[in-house]
C-alpha cells in the first residue's frame, strides 16, 4: 500500500481536498484531529505530558488545554518539547491505522507534515496550494476571525513556497472548478502506483 501525505498552509484547502479523496473511496487519517484525541486516550503519552508539564495538564483525564496553551504560547522551546512527545505518538497511531487499510493507497492529512517528521513516514507528499490573500479571506470567513488573527497563525508555519518545493505533487486550489479534475487526475495516478506495487 502506498502512503500519501497531504499538507498545505492554513486555509489552503487540505480538508476540502481530503474530503474529495474520501468520496473517491480513499481512507484519510486526519493527523491534527488524531493528535488531539490521543492526548487523552494514549495513556503512555498522557503520563509523559504530566511528567513534563505537571499534573495540572489534565483534570479527571481531560486535557487542560488552556493551561498547556499558556505554557507553550510564545515559548518555542516548551512548544517543541510538547511536539516531541505528541508527534511520534501520532506517527505510531497513523502507522497502526495504515496497517489496517486495504485500498491501493491511503492519505494522511497533516498541517505540519514536514515540521513533525511525518514526511519521512510516507511515500509521497501532496501539497495543497492557494495564494496568501485567498487563504486569509477563507479562514476569516470560516472561523469568523479578523485578518490579524489569521496572519499570526500563518506566521507560525513554514513558508508555502518552501513547503510546496518539498512536495511530490501540488494541487492548486484557487478555483473551485479546477479542483476536482486535479484531484481525480492524482487519484488515477496514485491508484496505478498502488496497484503496481
Ligand atoms: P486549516 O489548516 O485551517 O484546517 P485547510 O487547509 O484544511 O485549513 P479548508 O478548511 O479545507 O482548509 O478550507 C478553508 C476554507 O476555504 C473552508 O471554509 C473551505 O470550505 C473553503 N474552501 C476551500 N477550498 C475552496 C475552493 N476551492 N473554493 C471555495 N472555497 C473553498
Amino acid at each position: 500500500m502506498v502512503k500519501v501525505g497531504l499538507t498545505g498552509g492554513i486555509g489552503s484547502g487540505k480538508t476540502t481536498v481530503s474530503r474529495i479523496f474520501n468520496v473517491l473511496g480513499i481512507p484519510v487519517f486526519d493527523a491534527d484531529y488524531e493528535a488531539k484525541t490521543i492526548m487523552e486516550t494514549d495513556l503512555e503519552l498522557v503520563g509523559r505530558v504530566q511528567e513534563t508539564f505537571g499534573e495540572e495538564s489534565y483534570t479527571d483525564g481531560i486535557l487542560n488545554r488552556p493551561y498547556l496553551a499558556k505554557i507553550v504560547f510564545n515559548n518555542p522551546t516548551k512548544l517543541s518539547v510538547l511536539n516531541s512527545l505528541v508527534h511520534p505518538a501520532t506517527i505510531d497511531a497513523a502507522n497502526r491505522w495504515m496497517a489496517r487499510q486495504t485500498t491501493p493507497y491511503v492519505i494522511k492529512e497533516a498541517a505540519l507534515m514536514f515540521e513533525s517528521g511525518s514526511a519521512s513516514n510516507v511515500d509521497y507528499v501532496i501539497g495543497v496550494y492557494a495564494p496568501h490573500d485567498l487563504r486569509v479571506r477563507r479562514v476569516m470567513q470560516r472561523d469568523n476571525v479578523d485578518s490579524e488573527q489569521v496572519l499570526i497563525r500563518m506566521s507560525r508555519q513554514i513558508s508555502e513556497v518552501i513547503k510546496m518545493k518539498l512536495c511530490d505533487f501540488v494541487v492548486v486550489n484557487d478555483d473551485q472548478q479546477l479542483l476536482i479534475p486535479q484531484v481525480l487526475q492524482l487519484h488515477h495516478k496514485l491508484m496505478k502506483i498502488g496497484e503496481e506495487q
